[in-house]
Protein backbone atom coordinates (compact mmCIF):
# COMPACT_ATOMS: atom_id res chain seq x y z
CA UNK A 1 0.00 0.00 0.00
CA UNK A 2 2.72 2.32 1.32
CA UNK A 3 4.57 1.86 -2.51
CA UNK A 4 1.94 2.32 -4.49
CA UNK A 5 1.04 5.75 -2.61
CA UNK A 6 4.64 6.43 -3.17
CA UNK A 7 4.54 5.16 -6.63
CA UNK A 8 1.05 7.32 -7.87
CA UNK A 9 2.55 10.45 -5.61
CA UNK A 10 5.56 9.53 -8.01
CA UNK A 11 3.22 9.81 -11.33
CA UNK A 12 2.05 13.08 -10.39
CA UNK A 13 4.67 15.11 -9.67
CA UNK A 14 6.09 13.69 -13.23
CA UNK A 15 2.88 14.66 -14.69
CA UNK A 16 2.93 17.93 -13.38
CA UNK A 17 6.63 18.25 -14.37
CA UNK A 18 5.45 17.47 -18.18
CA UNK A 19 2.71 20.26 -18.03
CA UNK A 20 5.45 22.69 -17.05
CA UNK A 21 7.75 21.81 -19.47
CA UNK A 22 4.32 21.68 -21.79
CA UNK A 23 3.54 25.26 -21.34
CA UNK A 24 5.80 27.97 -21.04
CA UNK A 25 5.52 31.58 -19.02
CA UNK A 26 5.30 33.80 -21.86
CA UNK A 27 4.50 36.92 -20.82
CA UNK A 28 7.87 38.93 -19.88
CA UNK A 29 6.28 42.16 -18.49
CA UNK A 30 3.18 44.81 -18.91
CA UNK A 31 3.88 48.43 -18.40
CA UNK A 32 2.45 51.69 -19.70
CA UNK A 33 4.04 54.16 -21.13
CA UNK A 34 2.94 57.75 -22.79
CA UNK A 35 3.54 58.30 -26.48
CA UNK A 36 2.56 62.00 -28.30
CA UNK A 37 -0.24 62.03 -25.48
CA UNK A 38 -1.83 58.50 -25.97
CA UNK A 39 -1.29 56.08 -23.32
CA UNK A 40 0.33 52.40 -24.00
CA UNK A 41 -0.15 49.69 -21.86
CA UNK A 42 2.40 47.59 -23.65
CA UNK A 43 2.89 43.59 -22.74
CA UNK A 44 5.93 42.01 -23.74
CA UNK A 45 6.42 38.10 -24.76
CA UNK A 46 8.95 36.17 -24.75
CA UNK A 47 10.88 35.86 -27.99
CA UNK A 48 11.10 32.22 -28.53
CA UNK A 49 7.10 32.33 -29.53
CA UNK A 50 5.31 34.13 -32.07
CA UNK A 51 1.46 34.77 -31.63
CA UNK A 52 -1.47 36.23 -33.69
CA UNK A 53 -3.44 38.55 -31.99
CA UNK A 54 -7.10 39.68 -32.10
CA UNK A 55 -8.88 42.55 -30.41
CA UNK A 56 -12.40 42.53 -29.10
CA UNK A 57 -13.08 46.23 -27.72
CA UNK A 58 -15.45 46.26 -24.52
CA UNK A 59 -17.72 49.30 -23.43
CA UNK A 60 -15.36 49.88 -20.48
CA UNK A 61 -12.16 47.78 -21.80
CA UNK A 62 -10.04 45.68 -24.21
CA UNK A 63 -10.02 42.20 -24.88
CA UNK A 64 -6.89 40.72 -26.87
CA UNK A 65 -6.88 37.08 -27.86
CA UNK A 66 -3.30 35.59 -28.51
CA UNK A 67 -2.89 32.84 -30.45
CA UNK A 68 0.66 31.08 -29.63
CA UNK A 69 2.52 28.85 -31.81
CA UNK A 70 3.13 26.85 -28.45
CA UNK A 71 1.43 25.88 -25.51
CA UNK A 72 1.36 28.53 -22.95
CA UNK A 73 0.95 28.79 -19.17
CA UNK A 74 -1.40 31.55 -17.85
CA UNK A 75 0.75 34.05 -16.28
CA UNK A 76 -0.55 34.70 -12.01
CA UNK A 77 -3.88 36.37 -12.33
CA UNK A 78 -2.49 40.01 -12.14
CA UNK A 79 -4.06 43.28 -11.09
CA UNK A 80 -2.94 46.95 -11.14
CA UNK A 81 -4.30 50.15 -10.54
CA UNK A 82 -3.23 53.45 -12.05
CA UNK A 83 -5.22 56.65 -13.05
CA UNK A 84 -6.53 55.03 -16.39
CA UNK A 85 -6.63 51.55 -15.86
CA UNK A 86 -8.87 49.88 -13.51
CA UNK A 87 -7.04 46.28 -13.75
CA UNK A 88 -5.86 43.56 -16.28
CA UNK A 89 -5.36 40.06 -16.29
CA UNK A 90 -4.21 36.51 -18.43
CA UNK A 91 -6.40 33.99 -18.64
CA UNK A 92 -5.96 30.71 -20.10
CA UNK A 93 -8.29 30.70 -22.85
CA UNK A 94 -7.05 27.19 -24.72
CA UNK A 95 -3.60 25.30 -24.03
CA UNK A 96 -2.08 28.19 -26.71
CA UNK A 97 -3.81 31.31 -26.34
CA UNK A 98 -4.05 33.47 -23.22
CA UNK A 99 -6.77 35.86 -23.23
CA UNK A 100 -5.35 39.49 -22.16
CA UNK A 101 -8.35 41.48 -20.10
CA UNK A 102 -7.53 45.24 -19.62
CA UNK A 103 -10.35 47.30 -17.58
CA UNK A 104 -10.28 50.81 -18.23
CA UNK A 105 -11.63 53.96 -16.03
CA UNK A 106 -14.70 55.65 -17.44
CA UNK A 107 -12.71 58.75 -18.82
CA UNK A 108 -10.67 56.52 -20.61
CA UNK A 109 -11.29 55.23 -24.04
CA UNK A 110 -9.49 52.56 -26.69
CA UNK A 111 -7.88 54.71 -29.74
CA UNK A 112 -5.41 52.13 -31.37
CA UNK A 113 -3.29 49.27 -31.24
CA UNK A 114 0.41 48.56 -32.32
CA UNK A 115 1.65 44.86 -32.34
CA UNK A 116 5.47 43.52 -33.62
CA UNK A 117 6.72 40.25 -33.32
CA UNK A 118 7.04 40.32 -29.63
CA UNK A 119 4.91 42.65 -28.33
CA UNK A 120 1.22 43.98 -27.83
CA UNK A 121 0.70 47.67 -26.98
CA UNK A 122 -3.00 49.17 -26.35
CA UNK A 123 -2.95 52.70 -27.09
CA UNK A 124 -5.85 55.07 -24.82
CA UNK A 125 -6.84 58.58 -24.84
CA UNK A 126 -7.86 60.08 -21.93
CA UNK A 127 -10.04 62.62 -21.48
CA UNK A 128 -9.68 65.72 -19.32
CA UNK A 129 -12.96 65.68 -18.88
CA UNK A 130 -13.83 66.10 -14.63
CA UNK A 131 -16.55 63.19 -13.55
CA UNK A 132 -18.68 65.11 -11.17
CA UNK A 133 -21.63 62.81 -9.16
CA UNK A 134 -24.66 65.59 -8.19
CA UNK A 135 -27.33 63.11 -6.01
CA UNK A 136 -30.42 64.89 -5.83
CA UNK A 137 -31.38 64.01 -2.07
CA UNK A 138 -34.85 62.20 -1.34
CA UNK A 139 -37.23 61.64 -3.98
CA UNK A 140 -40.24 59.09 -4.41
CA UNK A 141 -41.85 57.88 -0.99
CA UNK A 142 -39.09 60.08 0.76
CA UNK A 143 -40.09 63.41 0.60
CA UNK A 144 -37.78 65.53 2.36
CA UNK A 145 -38.93 68.45 3.91
CA UNK A 146 -41.75 70.59 3.14
CA UNK A 147 -41.53 74.06 2.10
CA UNK A 148 -43.67 77.23 2.98
CA UNK A 149 -45.51 76.96 -0.61
CA UNK A 150 -46.56 73.30 0.18
CA UNK A 151 -43.62 71.95 -1.90
CA UNK A 152 -41.67 69.16 -1.04
CA UNK A 153 -37.19 69.60 -0.52
CA UNK A 154 -37.02 66.11 -2.87
CA UNK A 155 -38.36 68.66 -5.82
CA UNK A 156 -36.23 71.56 -4.99
CA UNK A 157 -33.31 68.99 -5.46
CA UNK A 158 -33.77 67.32 -8.33
CA UNK A 159 -34.54 70.06 -10.57
CA UNK A 160 -31.50 71.97 -9.06
CA UNK A 161 -29.35 68.65 -9.62
CA UNK A 162 -30.84 68.87 -13.27
CA UNK A 163 -30.08 72.00 -13.79
CA UNK A 164 -26.40 72.07 -12.55
CA UNK A 165 -25.47 69.02 -15.08
CA UNK A 166 -27.05 70.67 -17.74
CA UNK A 167 -25.06 73.70 -17.33
CA UNK A 168 -21.71 71.89 -16.14
CA UNK A 169 -22.08 69.42 -19.38
CA UNK A 170 -22.39 72.89 -21.25
CA UNK A 171 -18.94 74.36 -20.23
CA UNK A 172 -17.55 70.77 -21.87
CA UNK A 173 -15.07 70.73 -18.91
CA UNK A 174 -17.15 67.83 -16.90
CA UNK A 175 -19.26 64.96 -17.09
CA UNK A 176 -22.02 64.36 -14.63
CA UNK A 177 -23.81 61.07 -12.71
CA UNK A 178 -26.78 61.65 -11.36
CA UNK A 179 -28.10 59.41 -8.61
CA UNK A 180 -31.31 60.05 -9.22
CA UNK A 181 -32.85 62.07 -12.76
CA UNK A 182 -36.51 61.10 -11.87
CA UNK A 183 -38.71 61.02 -8.55
CA UNK A 184 -38.37 57.99 -7.41
CA UNK A 185 -36.94 56.36 -3.92
CA UNK A 186 -33.25 55.36 -4.05
CA UNK A 187 -31.71 53.58 -1.09
CA UNK A 188 -28.67 55.58 0.47
CA UNK A 189 -26.64 51.84 -0.56
CA UNK A 190 -27.80 52.50 -4.26
CA UNK A 191 -26.76 55.74 -3.84
CA UNK A 192 -23.48 54.69 -2.72
CA UNK A 193 -22.90 51.80 -5.27
CA UNK A 194 -23.69 54.68 -8.35
CA UNK A 195 -21.19 57.21 -6.26
CA UNK A 196 -18.15 54.40 -6.49
CA UNK A 197 -19.34 52.73 -9.85
CA UNK A 198 -18.81 56.40 -10.98
CA UNK A 199 -14.88 57.05 -10.02
CA UNK A 200 -15.57 60.62 -9.64
CA UNK A 201 -13.48 63.49 -9.07
CA UNK A 202 -15.78 64.65 -6.93
CA UNK A 203 -19.61 64.60 -5.15
CA UNK A 204 -21.81 67.27 -4.73
CA UNK A 205 -25.15 66.14 -2.83
CA UNK A 206 -28.35 68.67 -3.15
CA UNK A 207 -30.49 69.49 -0.26
CA UNK A 208 -32.26 72.37 1.35
CA UNK A 209 -32.77 73.33 5.00
CA UNK A 210 -35.64 73.63 7.52
CA UNK A 211 -35.74 75.04 10.48
CA UNK A 212 -38.13 75.93 13.40
CA UNK A 213 -36.73 79.85 13.01
CA UNK A 214 -38.93 80.49 10.29
CA UNK A 215 -36.46 83.46 9.55
CA UNK A 216 -33.44 81.66 9.35
CA UNK A 217 -32.46 81.49 5.82
CA UNK A 218 -29.16 80.66 3.29
CA UNK A 219 -26.97 78.16 2.29
CA UNK A 220 -25.14 75.58 4.41
CA UNK A 221 -22.32 72.82 3.42
CA UNK A 222 -21.73 69.80 5.26
CA UNK A 223 -18.34 67.98 5.27
CA UNK A 224 -17.70 65.10 7.39
CA UNK A 225 -16.28 65.38 10.52
CA UNK A 226 -12.30 64.91 11.96
CA UNK A 227 -11.77 61.05 11.46
CA UNK A 228 -11.77 60.48 15.58
CA UNK A 229 -16.00 61.49 15.15
CA UNK A 230 -16.78 59.40 12.31
CA UNK A 231 -18.96 56.08 12.84
CA UNK A 232 -17.29 53.10 11.19
CA UNK A 233 -14.48 55.13 10.86
CA UNK A 234 -12.75 51.35 8.43
CA UNK A 235 -15.63 52.83 5.89
CA UNK A 236 -13.67 56.09 5.39
CA UNK A 237 -10.37 54.53 4.22
CA UNK A 238 -6.90 55.34 4.83
CA UNK A 239 -6.15 58.03 7.12
CA UNK A 240 -3.98 60.27 5.29
CA UNK A 241 -6.19 59.98 1.88
CA UNK A 242 -9.25 60.36 4.44
CA UNK A 243 -7.85 64.18 5.36
CA UNK A 244 -6.70 64.81 2.22
CA UNK A 245 -10.20 64.75 1.01
CA UNK A 246 -11.60 66.23 3.62
CA UNK A 247 -9.27 69.31 3.50
CA UNK A 248 -9.93 69.49 -0.48
CA UNK A 249 -13.53 69.17 0.49
CA UNK A 250 -13.68 72.21 2.95
CA UNK A 251 -11.44 74.55 0.62
CA UNK A 252 -14.18 73.46 -1.73
CA UNK A 253 -16.93 74.64 0.34
CA UNK A 254 -15.30 78.17 1.48
CA UNK A 255 -14.64 79.11 -2.09
CA UNK A 256 -18.47 78.33 -2.92
CA UNK A 257 -19.45 80.20 -0.18
CA UNK A 258 -17.33 83.12 -1.22
CA UNK A 259 -19.69 83.19 -4.78
CA UNK A 260 -22.91 83.30 -2.75
CA UNK A 261 -23.74 86.40 -1.18
CA UNK A 262 -24.28 87.40 2.46
CA UNK A 263 -27.75 87.10 2.56
CA UNK A 264 -27.87 84.22 0.59
CA UNK A 265 -25.61 82.11 3.25
CA UNK A 266 -26.92 81.26 7.05
CA UNK A 267 -25.79 83.57 9.72
CA UNK A 268 -24.10 81.04 11.82
CA UNK A 269 -21.29 78.72 10.42
CA UNK A 270 -22.46 78.04 6.81
CA UNK A 271 -19.64 75.64 6.82
CA UNK A 272 -20.80 72.93 8.69
CA UNK A 273 -19.63 68.88 9.16
CA UNK A 274 -21.79 65.58 9.89
CA UNK A 275 -20.77 62.13 9.83
CA UNK A 276 -22.80 61.72 6.87
CA UNK A 277 -22.75 58.33 4.90
CA UNK A 278 -23.25 59.53 2.07
CA UNK A 279 -19.92 62.05 2.26
CA UNK A 280 -18.22 58.81 2.94
CA UNK A 281 -16.91 58.28 -0.82
CA UNK A 282 -13.46 57.99 -2.38
CA UNK A 283 -13.35 61.19 -3.43
CA UNK A 284 -14.44 64.81 -2.33
CA UNK A 285 -17.50 65.12 -1.25
CA UNK A 286 -19.97 67.76 0.20
CA UNK A 287 -23.55 68.26 0.54
CA UNK A 288 -25.44 71.17 -0.25
CA UNK A 289 -28.12 72.93 1.75
CA UNK A 290 -29.30 75.16 -0.46
CA UNK A 291 -31.35 77.13 1.59
CA UNK A 292 -34.09 77.18 3.79
CA UNK A 293 -37.29 76.27 2.37
CA UNK A 294 -38.64 76.64 6.00
CA UNK A 295 -38.59 80.48 4.99
CA UNK A 296 -40.52 81.95 2.70
CA UNK A 297 -38.08 83.99 0.84
CA UNK A 298 -35.97 81.12 0.38
CA UNK A 299 -38.88 78.96 -0.46
CA UNK A 300 -39.82 81.60 -3.29
CA UNK A 301 -36.02 81.96 -4.74
CA UNK A 302 -35.20 78.03 -4.85
CA UNK A 303 -38.29 78.09 -6.66
CA UNK A 304 -37.79 80.50 -9.22
CA UNK A 305 -35.17 79.57 -12.06
CA UNK A 306 -33.37 83.05 -12.22
CA UNK A 307 -32.18 82.25 -9.19
CA UNK A 308 -31.26 78.41 -9.42
CA UNK A 309 -29.21 79.77 -12.21
CA UNK A 310 -27.19 82.00 -9.93
CA UNK A 311 -26.44 79.01 -7.27
CA UNK A 312 -25.23 77.01 -10.51
CA UNK A 313 -23.44 79.29 -11.43
CA UNK A 314 -21.59 80.11 -7.90
CA UNK A 315 -21.06 76.00 -7.71
CA UNK A 316 -19.57 75.90 -11.32
CA UNK A 317 -17.23 78.98 -10.83
CA UNK A 318 -16.29 76.96 -7.47
CA UNK A 319 -15.55 73.65 -9.04
CA UNK A 320 -13.56 75.37 -12.12
CA UNK A 321 -11.43 76.67 -9.27
CA UNK A 322 -10.79 73.90 -7.42
CA UNK A 323 -9.67 71.89 -10.34
CA UNK A 324 -7.93 74.72 -12.08
CA UNK A 325 -5.92 75.80 -9.35
CA UNK A 326 -5.20 72.81 -7.87
CA UNK A 327 -6.65 70.78 -5.21
CA UNK A 328 -3.94 71.08 -2.56
ZN1 LIG B 1 -32.37 66.53 2.89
Amino acid sequence: MFYIRIIVAFLIALSSLDAFAESAQVVKKVYLKKEKGVYFLCADFDEKVSFVPRIHTLPNGVKVLLSFNREVAAPKAKRTSHNIIKGYFFEKFSPSSLMFVVALKENVTFVSKKYDKHSVKIGFSVSEKRVIVVDAGHGGRDPGTKGVSGDYEKNVALVTAIELRNALMKSGKYRVVLTRDGDFFSSLDDRKEKIDAARADFLISIHTDSNNDKNLRGMSIYTLPNLDRVKNSTAAGDFFAYYRRLSQSKKFSESLLGYVPNACRIKNRPCRNGDLKILKADMPAVLIELGCISNKIDDELLHSQSFRAKTIAAIKYALDEFFEKGRK
